[in-house]
């Protein structure tokens, strides 16, 4: 008896391009027995195989089961096809047309086979910065255009040799069709300058043992250079914090491998999966008591920190154990302050000068810049603080659209913005704060990147209601139809569009800055979404900000705000504070000169920071809260707030723990204890509020988003409040919960129509 053959036609969608899921399809279909083709075109990949039944039934099984690890299948179509008999399984070139509107995959670290070679001194690729397969290297940050083929990217001048052009060649080598492969024989290669000048030798070796001496470089990696030295060497990191001008800003460190990290910091498995994904990123997890990374991350619980994610960086940990060393590496942006990073030698020599002492540099050129990625756990996933390099351009899958697709501009602290094309929202990387000069070429020039990349030309552009950003202003030279959007009601619908949440919900924005539609600025926001529209319904009482924006470094001026408004005298708390000054401020507030209101949680939090004695004046954004939060122990006592109601608002006054922590400052209570109190208030006051909305409203779905939801003790405290009083209570994943977010609010805002009630 013959068996029967048939035939079925497969689509899959997802992330299946430039990630080896055509040699994947074909292996499987020799395992198999099948003959058919393969091939890439605009759904994705679409298959068509033919033999037996049951062999063709394993084979669509084992289509996603055993996917690529950088491929991500979202889903599997098959219909029955007549037989074609075939004589083989073949790999069939894709049609130019069809990949103009394929994705281009996000840049992927190391992959174990990779790192396997590059450490066998037998390996004709042993200890070679720039090796790759399909499963790993370098993608987004070298396209130049689409179609992702190697003659559009800065792999262009480099002639395969014949050993590569044969895996390349290959369906059944890890490296066919892998843009980016190289040797080094014919592949880029690294050039060491020392003081100005080239220096011979290993440059990985050279660096290796000037890092062990404690001397600072600058080291070209995937999205840009690094500034780079050992972690545990105080001079070194005292002179980097000197050459950024950043006197206690976290660092992040790169640590050999997970084994080295969990000797410093006490890693979660769930942390041990995002350091050592595709991706990469920078993950804040617990310092270790005792250990020495007290410089890199002074007075936080957490640290940033981050696993070799390029060849380059594990042959310069080979090096480094070579070296004696073991430690790890602060590896830190290779910008001064807020710059974009650069990306270029003449870029690092005219920034950073002789600020480096030497500069490890390489000729495969960096054309989509992209900053490393940071984030943490909480909740069992990871969140995003910055989204960039290994995320971009990684799509938001959206649950509408907008025909001819939205622009949106984003804010302009942690800049990114957000173009959508058919149900899909592409994010841009990182761009950061739009009032550097330099930082507005960037996000030009990335716009401009992002719409060829992706072939957009929207017709719909939204921006916040700032009337001073440079991120609205572009917005409004743009031609097409203008959307503005309130700074938090994108913040709330960033995570509605990330959920796909029908129906209506309500919004907690708590938030540092954002331009309220009153002219106030706002930041702890209960907003209701009903239908197409929105509303305020609670808020932070007003509060005056002498200064404005202005003074947001000095925590004291809010502190005393908020203490001359509880009713109390600024006795006993503010003697760090030059008395000239405090009486300056003083009269600001009496005369309610310069002092714009503020419902900020952000301040909030940078008042009571100080009020705990934890800190006066701040040299990084949110450093008083972050630290404010790191002394959290639990316990169950909190500090009341008063809800009150104005203008058919709740209005939330903060008075009786103003007056409660104070005093518990002045009878000598820790900070700790403090910090307990505030943070187990504020989350108990944000319940308090949600509930009373719900009673009112009906509603039971809570969105929570905004900056000041990036502090994990805030964020847990208000999900599992809300969640034990039966709510559905959804916040960012996909996205930012700071302003790096906001884009994608802003276009969902758009899509759906909304308007302000
Ligand atoms: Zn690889
Ligand atoms: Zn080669
Ligand atoms: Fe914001």
């Amino acid at each position: 008896m013959t068996q029967a053959i048939i035939r079925e036609r497969i689509t899959v969608k997802g992330v299946v391009q430039g990630v080896g899921f055509r040699p994947h399809i074909y292996k499987l279909a020799a395992a198999y027995s099948l003959s058919g083709w393969v091939k890439n075109d605009a759904a994705g990949v679409t298959i068509e195989a033919e033999g037996a039944p049951e062999r063709v039934a394993g084979f669509i099984r084992d289509i996603s089961l055993k996917k690529p690890a950088a491929a991500r299948v979202d889903s599997v179509a098959h219909s029955a096809v007549r037989p074609a008999g075939d004589a083989s399984f073949l790999i069939s070139k894709s049609g130019g047309r069809a990949q103009a509107a394929a994705i281009i995959p996000a840049d992927l670290a190391l992959c174990p086979d990779c790192r396997r070679e590059l450490y066998d001194p037998g390996d004709r690729r042993y200890l070679y910065p720039f090796t790759n397969c399909t499963n790993c290297g370098p993608r987004f940050t070298i396209v130049k255009r689409v179609p992702y083929d190697r003659p559009f990217t800065t792999m262009a001048p480099f002639r395969m040799c014949p050993a590569c052009r044969a895996e390349y060649g290959n369906p059944l080598d890890r490296r066919f069709h892998a843009q980016p492969n190289a040797c080094p024989v014919c592949g880029p290669a690294l050039s060491f300058e020392g003081n100005g000048r080239p220096v011979k030798g290993s440059p990985l070796a050279l660096a290796a043992a000037r890092l062990a001496a404690g001397r600072i470089g600058a080291i070209q990696s995937l999205g840009g250079f690094h500034l780079a030295c050992a972690a545990q060497d105080l001079k070194a990191v005292a002179r980097l914090r000197a050459i950024k001008d950043r006197p206690h800003k976290p660092f992040a460190l790169m640590f050999a491998d997970l084994a080295a990290a969990g000797r410093y910091c006490v890693v979660t498995p769930e942390e041990a999966a995002a350091l050592e994904s595709a991706a990469a990123p920078v993950v804040m997890v617990k310092k270790r008591p005792g250990t020495a990374l007290e410089a890199a991350a002074p007075g936080l619980a957490s640290a940033g920190v981050m696993l070799p994610y390029t060849p380059l960086h594990a042959a310069l940990f080979a090096e480094l154990s070579r070296a004696g060393f073991s430690g790890p590496l602060i590896m830190t942006s290779g910008n001064f302050r807020d710059e974009p990073i650069a990306r270029s030698l003449a870029e690092v020599r005219a920034r950073l000068g002789g600020l480096a002492g030497f500069i490890v540099h390489h000729d495969r050129a960096i054309h989509n810049r992209a900053d490393d990625s940071v984030g943490f756990v909480s909740g069992g996933v990871f969140r995003f603080a910055r989204r960039a390099r290994g995320y971009v351009p990684a799509a938001v899958k959206l649950a509408a659209d907008l025909p001819g697709g939205v622009l949106a501009c984003g804010a302009d602290l942690k800049n990114s913005f957000c173009l959508t094309r058919g149900k899909e929202a592409f994010l841009s990387q990182h761009i950061g704060d739009l009032s550097e000069a330099a930082n507005q070429e960037f996000y030009l020039e990335t716009v401009a990147n992002l719409k060829k990349l992706l072939s957009a030309a929207p017709r719909t552009i939204a921006f916040d209601l700032h009337p001073d950003y440079v991120s609205s202003a572009a917005g409004r030279r743009l031609k097409g139809r203008k959307v503005p959007v309130q700074h938090h009601a994108a913040h709330v619908l960033s995570v509605a569009a990330e959920h796909g949440l029908d129906g209506p919900f309500i919004g907690l924005a708590f938030d540092g800055t954002g331009y309220g539609t009153d002219g106030r600025i706002w930041g702890s926001e209960f907003l209701v979404f009903e239908k197409k529209t929105w509303r305020r319904a609670a808020r932070l009482k007003y509060f005056p900000l002498p200064g404005g924006d202005a003074g947001a470094h000095e925590l004291w001026r809010p502190a005393l705000a908020l203490i001359k408004a509880a009713g109390l005298r600024p006795d006993g708390l503010f003697g760090a504070v030059p008395a000239a000054r405090l009486a300056v401020i003083e009269r600001m507030l009496e005369a309610g000169v310069n002092c714009p209101g503020t419902s900020s949680m952000g301040r909030l939090f940078d008042a009571f920071s100080f009020i705990a004695g934890v800190r006066c004046e701040a040299t990084y954004e949110a450093q008083g809260p972050m630290e404010l939060e790191s002394l959290y122990k639990g316990g169950t006592g909190s500090y009341g707030f008063y809800a009150g109601t104005g203008g058919g608002e709740i209005i939330i006054d903060p008075a009786p723990a103003v007056r409660a922590a104070v005093k518990d400052r002045l009878s000598g209570r820790s900070a700790g204890f403090i910090s307990a109190r505030f943070h187990n208030g504020a989350a108990a006051m944000a319940v308090d509020i949600a509930r009373r909305l719900a009673r009112e409203t009906g509603i039971k779905t809570f969105c929570l988003s905004g900056g000041v939801f990036q502090n994990r003790v805030l964020l847990e405290l208000v999900t599992t409040g809300l969640e034990r009083s039966g709510f559905s209570v959804f916040s960012n994943i996909q996205v930012p919960a700071n302003d790096g977010g906001v884009a994608l609010g802003q276009a969902w805002y758009a899509i759906k129509g909304y308007r302000q009630a």
